[in-house]
């Protein structure tokens, strides 16, 4: 393996990020270092022991592509972008890497900033990038339930319909947030909050040996009657804590997401609304980290989440 382009991601900065991956060859470089910390890999058949994965040189005239590997144990050929968000973009690798530094640094990290910083030409191109981002920012259910104190609280966003009002109802949408107390974060959307959802979401995301603390909405006690114990603060009787049976956490959680995206994504459509949930738990469960290994950290996550968003369309 090559030696580190960077000497650590938490020193990594925008600055740092637009000059050394200025060509699309170190941008290749670097993403290769991230995604392979321990070298190539085949994502053909897994293989990864180095004496049978041979690197192509590139050539344009027999067509052979910068960045080529070819496996020995399959005889298949792959680059690092297979299975991941930035295979088959026309977008060059060195805008995508100030792309996720952008979404995933900046408080503020909306497409409009995206297409004039990266000279886009159409906000669609830029909507299109950060929409994949995001999209690959989510957490699966499987990276790890959430334990201990689980505190669980719901709230809603008014997401804005064009040619409708502000608070046209049908596009009201219903977040559950579950908040590891001290630690990490999951939202859901929920069209209804009943018992039945929210007892599949916490099924989902929650270890059954945790304490669950939530308000005394009534879907809750069904809920949460499979874990370890359930506490309620009765908000209409203003009671706001007993002791550590509260649910400060996810309060505070919800009036920084309130800010966070209400105030920075002037409109979030509800088909949309699980994507900045992602860029939002990321940034959230990433808190403590600088925004180089906020960064990092992101990218890491961007194997395995290739998709196609059919209504968006690159470069439309
Ligand atoms: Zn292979």
């Amino acid at each position: 393996m090559q030696k580190s382009l960077l000497p650590t991601p938490e020193a990594l900065t925008l600055d740092q990020i637009a000059q050394r991956f200025n060509t699309d060859e170190r941008a290749l470089a670097y993403l290769e270092e991230i995604i392979w910390p321990h070298g190539p890999v085949c994502p053909h058949c897994q293989n990864a022991d180095p004496a049978r994965i041979w690197k192509l040189k590139a050539n344009a005239a027999k067509e052979i592509r910068l960045g080529l590997y070819e496996c020995g144990a399959c005889g298949k050929q792959f680059r690092v972008t297979v299975g991941t968000i930035f295979e088959d973009s026309k977008i060059p690798l060195r805008k995508w890497l100030v792309a996720w530094y952008l979404v995933c640094s900046s408080k503020k990290g909306s497409s409009l900033q995206l297409m004039r910083q990266l000279d886009l030409g159409s906000y669609h191109t830029a909507l299109f990038m950060t929409h994949r981002i995001r999209h690959a920012l989510r957490d699966p259910a499987f990276n790890g339930k959430l334990s201990g104190t689980v505190e669980v609280d719901e709230t809603y966003v008014d997401g804005v319909v064009k040619g409708r009002g502000r608070h046209y109802v049908a596009n009201k949408a219903n977040i559950v947030s579950m908040v590891e107390r001290g630690g990490r974060v999951r939202l859901q959307v929920m069209d209804k909050v009943t018992s039945k959802n929210l007892k599949a979401a916490l099924n989902e995301h929650v270890e059954t040996s945790a304490r669950i603390v939530t308000d005394e909405h009534h879907g809750y006690r069904k809920a949460a009657a499979g874990f370890a114990a359930h506490e309620t603060v009765n908000h209409g009787a203003k009671e706001y804590a007993r002791g550590d049976v509260n649910t400060n956490t996810v309060e505070g959680f919800f009036s920084l997401f309130r800010r966070g995206v209400i105030g920075t994504f002037h409109s979030v459509s509800k088909k949309h609304l699980p994507l900045y949930l992602a860029e939002f738990d990321h940034r959230y469960n990433t808190r403590k980290q600088t925004d180089g290994e906020r960064t990092v950290a992101g990218m890491k996550k961007a194997r395995g989440k290739r998709l196609t968003l059919k209504p968006l369309r690159e470069g439309a």
